[in-house]
């Protein structure tokens, strides 16, 4: 809008919302904030220091294989880098095993006869004097004179020879001030919880409470190998099992899988369970899923990806199931049902009155109940997906049980299932995560996912308590319902129950606004940045709505502050109306303003500056100036350039 060359991520993968059955990705929640973290590494060393890293670690397992060969064991002639096979001579496999773990070093049993190693950057000298004296060397070793001819060169066949990183990024910061500047830049430029409430319907952007996180950051947790010897992993796999124990008793199911990453992989695992489950019965042909028209894009995706075809019901005008067509087609695919997949309460925000009448007929017709369990947040301690009827559902941990996931992830997906469905939940070749012999393939490369945050989940759900899990969606519940009413008389809520409520997250309609005052969704969401919120979550499931859950973590003068600004910027569409803001000049086509764009010479705008960032007074005592000015959309997806280049040559 300022005419500025401005950055923006282009849709790839994260395509199942616009393209449902025929998307060739169910990814949603992503592990971006790992990605994030492994690239921050390579801001610190930048390409000179990965190289130096390279040179040290290549230097040690020289060291290390020309002592081995020394002992006269086995280590073979193939260039290395920083992994051996070592074929031990004169000394049995299982005693350099224990003579290794007596050092506290885990190494690998190859099972015929040869042991595998691998240095990385945190191995050093102590390690490498460690690992011989484990093969029997005799001590103390004298590395220097083992180190005198390690050869550092690498073959001209495989050494690299263009350069790499080059992007100024990775070339700027590399004292730790100026990196903790430059991480405090970025994260500035982000409005998160830190800031105001992330409304963002179906998504549960709740509290990441302190407490929860702490654990993630103790080398207890976080640096286990996930295949580390289970001797060495009790407490660990305690955790893992009350927690499996504490998400059966929340979603009233028989077993749970630790194992997706995200809902989308449980939605993928519990769909891969059904057909297994099927299967076993004979019924392998069943391959039908049923899936209603409001559903979120990840469940057709996930239904195609399992190998599974999909037919859509419809919803009536009250967004609920239409349960005479659910019905007319249950019967009509009755001998190919694998499934139906069902959110509860729905993706429009109600308690969906019928919902065990539809798991009920699903049954009827010989198929398993899937049910996404994103709006867990609405039932804990309530009710559940089994005493509603469901045969699987997931959860996602990274909504309802406080893993924090701004920026899309990382995330934890597990699925619990009922009793006949137990046996066929994932195994793993490596560390047998469900020893049944019925047990599918992993679905992770990992048996239990992403285990380094699931201490988060665990914290929440022992500090919380039955009681206070049960409180905690009764809150959020209350607090969706009080803005609804407090928004009533400015915006209609699309969707409400019988009783004129909603659960706990509602749809506010803004479609009427693009004829009366030319303004879209897009217009009021960019809007309220300058409000110091983060929009809601847009056009979905409804096109051209708001879908706006508030959690029990906002304290009402939150949801107030929230309720203001959706009410100041309802009373600005109005002044469109009435004529007294320029249809195509006005506060919100213009939204978000920047610092810059407010402090400039050239203001020429009909509306104050003073309106366009203050438009509410607690502003003045706190505002988040956002960054950039209005990103021209449709441009961008025009236009694909990768940022491997500096961002300036494209300026
Ligand atoms: C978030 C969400 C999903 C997908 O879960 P991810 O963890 O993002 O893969 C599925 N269904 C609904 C309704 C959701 O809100």
């Amino acid at each position: 809008m300022t005419g500025k060359p401005a950055y923006r991520m282009a849709i790839q993968t994260r395509e199942q919302h616009i393209k449902r059955e025929r998307a060739t990705s169910n990814i949603c929640t992503a592990q971006a904030l790992l990605a994030i973290m492994a690239s921050m590494y390579g801001v610190y060393h930048g390409p000179d220091g990965l190289k130096a890293i390279a040179r040290r670690v290549h230097l040690l397992t020289q060291t290390l294989r020309r002592g081995l060969l020394d002992l006269g064991h086995q280590v073979g002639e193939d260039l290395v880098f920083d992994t051996l096979r070592v074929t031990p001579a004169g000394r049995q496999v299982s005693e350099i095993m224990t003579a290794a773990l007596y050092r506290e070093i885990n190494l690998r049993d190859f099972g015929d006869g040869s042991i595998g190693i691998t240095l990385d950057e945190t191995a050093d000298e102590k390690l490498v004097a460690d690992l011989l004296a484990a093969f029997g060397a005799e001590e103390p070793i004298d590395l220097a004179e083992l180190a005198s001819d390690a050869r550092l060169d690498v073959p001209d066949a495989f050494a690299r020879t263009s350069s790499f990183m080059t992007h100024p990024v990775f070339n700027t910061h590399f004292s730790e001030t100026e990196m903790l500047r430059y991480i405090f830049k970025l994260q500035g430029r982000d409005l998160s919880l830190a800031h105001a409430m992330i409304p963002l319907g179906s998504c549960t952007m709740k509290l990441n409470a302190t407490a929860e996180m702490v654990p993630v950051t103790w080398p207890e947790f976080g640096n286990i190998h996930p295949f580390a010897p289970a001797g060495q992993t009790v407490g660990y796999r305690e955790m893992f099992t009350q927690l499996e124990g504490w998400l059966a008793q929340i979603t009233g199911f028989d077993a749970v899988s630790l194992q997706p990453n995200a809902g989308s992989q449980g939605e993928y695992a519990g769909l891969m369970v059904i057909a297994a489950y099927h299967k076993s019965r004979g019924q392998g042909h069943r391959n039908v899923c049923i899936i209603p028209s409001s559903a979120h894009g990840t469940n057709p995706a996930s239904a195609v990806i399992a190998g599974m075809k999909v037919v859509v019901v419809g919803c009536d005008r009250y967004g609920n199931i239409d349960v005479a067509d659910l019905r007319a087609k249950a019967e009509a695919h009755a001998d190919n049902l694998a499934a139906l997949m069902v959110t509860y309460p729905s993706t429009h925000g109600v308690f969906e009155e019928a919902i065990t009448e539809i798991c009920a007929i699903v049954h009827e017709h010989g198929g398993q109940v899937y049910m996404d369990g994103a709006n867990m947040n609405a039932q804990v301690g309530l009710t559940s997906p089994g005493h509603i009827g469901a045969d699987v559902c997931h959860l996602n941990l990274h909504k309802t049980f406080c893993i924090p996931h701004g920026g899309g992830g990382p995330g934890m997906g597990p699925i619990g299932v009922v009793r006949h469905l137990a046996p066929f939940l994932p195994g793993h070749p490596v560390v047998n995560s469900n020893d049944d012999a019925h047990a599918m393939g992993p679905v992770s490369a990992a048996p239990w996912g992403s285990p380094s945050i699931l201490p988060i989940s665990w914290v929440y759900i022992a500090l919380m308590g039955a009681d206070g899990l049960t409180h905690a969606t009764r809150v959020a519940i209350l607090s969706a319902n009080y803005m609804a009413k407090r928004l009533e008389g400015h915006f209609d809520v699309v969707f409400t129950g019988k009783q004129g409520t909603v659960a706990h997250e509602f749809i506010i309609d803004c479609r009427g606004f693009e004829k009366s005052a030319g303004v879209t969704v897009e217009d009021i969401a960019k809007r309220l940045m300058d409000y110091s919120f983060h929009g809601p979550t847009m056009s979905w499931p409804v096109p051209g709505t708001m879908m706006i859950e508030p959690t029990e973590s906002e304290p009402l003068t939150e949801l107030d502050r929230l309720c203001d600004a959706l009410i100041s910027i309802r009373g600005e569409i109005a002044d469109i109306e009435a004529g007294t803001l320029d249809r195509a000049d006005n506060p919100l086509k213009h939204a978000p303003h920047t610092a810059e764009m407010i402090a400039s010479d050239g203001w020429a705008h009909p509306y104050s500056r003073e309106r366009a960032a203050f438009p509410t007074p607690d502003l003045r005592d706190s505002k988040f100036w956002p960054a950039s000015a209005r990103v021209d959309n449709p441009f961008g997806d025009r236009n694909l350039v990768c940022t491997c280049p500096p961002v300036e040559q494209y300026a």
